[in-house]
This record gives structure tokens, sequence and C-alpha cells, in this order.
């Protein structure tokens, strides 16, 4: 049984103190324990630490939304694993769909960061999905594949616990266009099939795959009722708390 897990991505959206006003109301408005759904929120690197601080002794957990591959070195302007660590941070999201877009990150920067990350001692959101035109042409779980082997090819089968996957068709981010629950499950099924050959059935069936694409409280339901949706990694809607409490709630509840 895989326990449902709801993230919220915060972007590089608001400032110290509506951070700080939102980490503080997800904490006291969870009434749900890490039995039921994991829960977790990636603000902006200047807020890690005293987003760490308020989420101390909650189950509420820290994510970064990027890390880079190199644990040291002159590379201006990055921020490594480790430092995520020390900031406090038990998760990392790694592959998001903008950061492939807007820098550059090819699958193989992905694949490093992913060791990178998981040799600090954190786990990895994993992100991949298709394009609009990807998928008018048909190619989805071509383009899904693809990624998937340039991030997870060759890792052990033991790195596969700290692994989260999210599927995140990209003309479904940030549009208010979700996909179907259909087209979601259809492409879940194919990464666990995915998984299963590459690291066995116990392996696949063990890995939690989120859905990502303009997950609101109204739409949580009917996705995570689809056998292979363990949960939600959510923009927009994780920056209020209602709606990202909402959405948990769907996911607790849902399973
Ligand atoms: C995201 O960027 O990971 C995302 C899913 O955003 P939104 O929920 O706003 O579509």
């Amino acid at each position: 049984m895989r326990v449902p897990i709801v993230f919220g991505n915060w972007k590089m959206n608001l400032d110290r103190t509506a951070i700080a006003a939102l980490a503080k109301e997800i904490v006291t408005g969870l009434h749900h324990d890490c039995t039921v759904v994991d829960v977790g929120i990636c603000p902006p690197f200047p807020y890690l630490e005293r987003t760490a601080a308020i989420l101390e002794g909650s189950n509420v957990y820290l994510g970064a939304q990027n890390g880079h591959w190199a644990e040291s070195g002159a590379y201006t302007g990055e921020v490594s694993m480790s430092m995520l660590v020390d900031a406090g941070c038990r998760f990392v999201i790694i592959g998001h769909s903008e950061r492939r877009q807007y820098f550059g990150e090819t699958d193989e920067i992905v694949s490093r960061k992913i060791n990178s990350a998981l040799n600090a001692g954190l786990r990895v959101i994993l992100c991949v999905g298709e394009t609009e035109e990807q998928r008018d042409q048909g190619i989805t779980k071509k383009i899904i594949a693809g990624q998937l082997t340039g991030a997870l090819a060759g890792k052990a089968e033991s790195d596969m616990p700290d692994m989260v996957i999210a599927y995140e068709p990209i003309w479904a981010i940030g549009t208010g266009r979700t996909a179907t629950t259909d087209q979601a499950q259809e492409v879940h099924a194919f990464i666990r099939e995915w998984l299963s050959k590459e690291f066995g059935t116990t392996t696949a069936e063990s890995v939690r795959i989120q859905y990502g694409g303009s997950v609101k409280p109204n739409n949580m339901a009917a996705l995570i009722s689809m056998p292979d949706i363990d949960g939600a990694l959510v923009g927009g809607a994780s920056l209020k708390s209602d709606s990202f409490l909402e959405i948990v709630s769907h996911a607790a509840d849902g399973k």
C-alpha cells in the first residue's frame, strides 16, 4: 500500500512575510499524519531555513525546488544538495519542466543531480512530462520513457525507495487544463511498467507517482481514485492554505 504524497511547489512566488504565514497555516491546518499522507512544501531558496523552523515538530516536510549536482566549488549562483540538507530540506524537486525549458536542464544534468541529491541524503521528486505538440504527435510514452531512461537508467534498485516520480504534462502546468483521469492514469501505468522492467515488480509497486498540472480541490478526488496515481505536485493551488489542505484531504481520504 503506497502512502499518498502531496507537495506544494511555490516556485518564485510570495515574500518573507507571506511565506511564513502560509507555512504556519499549513502546519496548523493539517490534521492527517504521515501514515495516511505525506505532505511537503517547497519555498524559494532564501526562505528555506526560516520555513524549516516553522515546520519543526510538524508532519510537513521541507523540500527545495532545485539543487546543483556538484558538492561545492566555483558555481556562482548555485546551491548544493548538502546545503539544502543543512537548511533543513528532506526532499528536492529535480527536472521540473520549467528548469528543462528555461535553464537548459538535460536528462544528463537531471541524472547527475539525482546522484548528488541521493548521496546527500535527500529524497527526490523527479518530474517528467510531454509538451502538447508531443502528445498531439502520439509520442507521449516515447518522451516519458526517454526522460526516465535519461534520469534513472543505471541507478541502483536500492535508490528507488528515495524516489518519487511526478508526471506533469507540460500543457497542463499553470494552464487550468488538467489531464483527464484516464489520460493521467494511462501514463502513470506506463511509468510503473517502465519501473517494473528496469527495477522489478516489487520496486515498481512501491514507488509513488504523483500527478501534476492544474491540480485543484475539485479534481483531486477523481485523480487519486485512479490505481496508479499516488498524490500530486501542486503549483498554483498550493499558494493558498485552504485549497492546498483540501487537496491533501482528498489525497488522504481517497485511497
Ligand atoms: C507545477 O509547476 O509543478 C504545477 C503542477 O503547477 P500548477 O499546479 O500550477 O499547474
